[in-house]
């Protein structure tokens, strides 16, 4: 087998690939923020994006990792949250999808990802992709062996303009085989004068995402992926808010 020695990535991710918060909590719920941080290593030139406003918006989740920690705050639950842009390979994508490290996102042509060799994408699948997985599957069966109930969610935000279009929802509940855990997060939610929708602004792709139908729906656990559209969470007081709304429901 080759391995990724010749990779010229190599010695690039030497920060951790996440960080782990509250990992001794005992309530069910495990908080996920597959996009949480926008960070490229300098050496990688912000993988040759020309816009300001692209790499502001296509390189992370804005907001999603201020609401995923106080969520976590507020219930005392553990959240797993990346360190690195999602543009160097996406965490909530299998690792072979197509679209895992991305060479277009949205309307943006991200150069750095567009001739990458075999041995680099190994590389970044092993630096970045593996450790945080085997972490969450760590997580998830060390509760489970005892005896533990384990839901998993995942913390995102949506732009509200997207292909040039603006998006009047407010938030999605994305699922699979949790119809009846999410619709008791969508009804929730709706209780509040917001506008709230199941399995948009996207839907759960069993071959496409990763963490709900693979930690959830293909263990049988309860399993939804939260989305805010971000000029919503730009605030400290939008941040409370929304953890506000979320929190009684998770
Ligand atoms: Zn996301």
């Amino acid at each position: 087998m080759p391995v990724c020695t010749d990779s010229v990535e190599l010695g690039l991710y030497t920060e951790p690939p996440y960080t782990l918060s509250r990992e001794a909590s005992e309530h069910p719920l495990i908080l996920v923020c597959e996009h949480a941080s926008r960070f490229i290593p300098p050496a990688l030139n912000d993988l040759g994006l020309d816009f300001e406003a692209a790499r502001e918006h296509i390189a992370w989740d804005i907001g999603a990792l201020a609401l995923a920690q106080r969520l976590s705050e507020i219930l005392g639950v553990t959240l797993l949250a990346a360190n690195y842009s999602r543009l160097l390979i996406d965490l909530n994508r299998p690792r072979h999808a197509p679209d895992s490290i991305p060479g277009q996102s949205e309307i943006y042509q991200v150069p750095g990802n567009q001739h990458l060799d075999e041995a680099t994408r190994e590389h970044r699948r092993q630096a970045l992709f593996k450790p945080f997985h085997t972490r969450l599957q760590t997580l998830i069966d060390e509760r489970v062996a005892r005896g533990q109930a384990v839901r998993v969610v995942g913390i995102h935000s949506f732009t509200p303009i997207y292909y040039g279009q603006p998006r009047p929802l407010e938030a999605g509940v994305l699922f699979g085989e949790a119809r009846q855990y999410a619709q008791r997060v969508i009804d929730g939610l709706s209780r509040h004068p917001l506008k709230v929708a199941g399995n948009q602004p996207y839907k759960i792709d069993p071959l496409g995402d990763m963490t709900v139908p693979v930690h959830g729906d293909a263990r049988g656990l309860e399993s939804v992926l939260i989305e805010v559209r971000n000029d919503l969470l730009r605030t400290p007081e939008a941040i409370e808010r929304w953890a506000g709304y979320l929190a009684p429901l998770l």
